[in-house]
């Protein structure tokens, strides 16, 4: 694969995987998920307020802030996981071969790592934190339901009160 090639599936403002590379990647695992029977897991990740933080500190803050979720959510995913940014201020990962059980106390531990090592990467701005909404791949699911189903849960994170993890 040619420099120019894989340059167009990264996001330029986080250096994470972008919306194209989602689409062709997450819709592969799905294939290979129904193939196997088995688990598999996306989390829909949305940071909270945004919009405010971006009028009350600036867009170059705002900037700081997507780029310091980023590397925090990097940090503390595996290799194996999928990341991307799905746009604005919202991020998905898939976990493949992961249940229910795993996948909550994974998206748990992330919405814990934003909330305390944020602020750490974006030196005295306030602490950021994100709302997860997660969704298990079902018997024969393709990847629009199944990113509509954890957007949904997502939404349902954010009526909650935010800065919380719900579940499709
Ligand atoms: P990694 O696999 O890339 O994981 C990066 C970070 O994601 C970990 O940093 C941890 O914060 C989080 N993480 C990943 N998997 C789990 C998990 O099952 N439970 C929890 N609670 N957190 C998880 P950490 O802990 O500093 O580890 C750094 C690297 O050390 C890992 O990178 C991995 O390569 C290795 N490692 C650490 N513990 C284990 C382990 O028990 N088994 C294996 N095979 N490797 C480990
Ligand atoms: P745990 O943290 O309670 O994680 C339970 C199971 O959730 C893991 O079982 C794994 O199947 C899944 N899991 C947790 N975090 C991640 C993740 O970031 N990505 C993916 N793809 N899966 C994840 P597993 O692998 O048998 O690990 C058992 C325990 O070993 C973990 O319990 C944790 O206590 C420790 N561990 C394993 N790898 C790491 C690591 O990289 N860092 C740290 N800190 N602990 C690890």
């Amino acid at each position: 694969q040619s420099e120019f090639e894989s340059l167009a599936f990264v996001d330029g403002l986080t250096g994470l995987h972008n919306r194209r590379w989602l689409d062709q990647a997450f819709r592969r695992q799905v294939e290979r998920g129904q193939r196997d029977g088995k688990p598999l897991a996306v989390l829909m990740l949305d940071i909270d307020r945004f919009k405010l933080f971006n009028d009350t500190h600036g867009h170059l803050a705002g900037d700081r802030a997507l780029r310091a979720v980023a590397m925090t959510l990097n940090e503390n995913i595996r290799p194996g996981d999928l990341l991307a940014r799905f746009g604005g201020e919202e991020f998905a990962l898939l976990l493949p071969d992961t249940a229910l059980e795993p996948a909550l106390s994974i998206a748990e531990r992330l919405r814990r790592a934003v909330a305390n090592q944020t602020s750490h990467h974006m030196a005295g701005l306030p602490a950021m934190s994100i709302s997860i909404g997660e969704a298990q791949l079902r018997v024969g699911d393709t990847f629009e339901p199944l990113l509509e189903r954890a957007d949904d849960a997502l939404y349902a994170a954010k009526t909650a009160g935010r800065d919380c993890v719900r579940w499709a």
